[in-house]
């Protein structure tokens, strides 16, 4: 993708965070534009960081370190996909965000493996909305395993409990969106209470759907087609 394409992929990204925000009466500063660059090369997220893009999230461990190791030190990395167990360690040293802990196991491991050297890792838990098959995510039909892991949250000092993130199955429907993205508003609220919690961050849209999340109140949107077009 040539880096004009890019610059003109992102002015119409901005556009619409903007009307969005606009509708709700929201700051376009509270939405934070997450790059997602999984398939795109350095070469690619280097031309989005000389635009001014400084979050970026990757999916596959092995690919991001690479990218990773060549780009500026200035980036925060977020991983925001599927956690295999053997994988932990390194998300832990190199990102500052993991916006898909699924279980208690994962969440203990990101915690040892955390460099006492670095700050607590940001962390959002996935929770599966729709109860999709093979999805990764809590099941909003069960949470106990997401309250464990709240519990056990509360001792720790190198993990800092940011908030939820989900990935629903993708819709036109602008209402079943909209639905989605409020039953993870809803969800956060009603954790925040129960638990004392100080969760602020809703991890929620894509490309597709992220006026939806908007309105619904997401304050991060993860970004990866409609900026730097069809993954490879
Ligand atoms: C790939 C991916 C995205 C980006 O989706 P687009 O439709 O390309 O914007 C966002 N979130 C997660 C978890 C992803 O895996």
């Amino acid at each position: 993708m040539s880096p004009t394409t890019l610059s003109s992929n992102l002015n119409k990204i901005n556009q619409r965070i903007t009307n969005a925000c606009q509708k709700i009466n929201k700051n376009i500063s509270d939405i934070l534009l997450l790059a997602v660059s999984k398939t795109h090369s350095a070469n690619a997220v280097n031309f989005a960081y000389n635009l001014g893009l400084r979050h970026f999230g990757e999916n596959y461990l092995q690919e991001a370190l690479v990218k990773i190791k060549q780009l500026p030190s200035d980036i925060t990395w977020h991983f925001i996909g599927h956690i295999q167990s053997n994988k932990t360690k390194e998300i832990s040293e190199h990102f500052s965000w993991v916006h898909t802990v699924d279980r208690l196991k994962i969440l203990k491991r990101l915690a040892a493996q955390r460099p006492s050297h670095l700050p607590p890792l940001n962390i959002c838990f996935e929770v599966n909305i729709n109860l999709q098959a093979q999805k990764s995510g809590f099941p909003m039909n069960d949470l106990s395993e997401l309250i464990k892991c709240i519990q056990w949250l509360k001792e720790e000092r190198r993990l800092k409990l940011r908030g939820l993130m989900c990935l629903p199955k993708l819709t036109d429907n602008l209402e079943i969106q909209r639905r989605n993205f409020q039953t993870l508003h809803n969800l956060l609220i009603k954790l925040n209470q129960t638990h004392n919690l100080t969760m602020d961050t809703l991890s929620m849209g894509v490309s597709h759907d992220l006026e939806s999340a908007i309105y619904e109140g997401s304050t991060i949107v993860r970004i990866g087609t409609a900026l730097f077009g069809k993954r490879k």
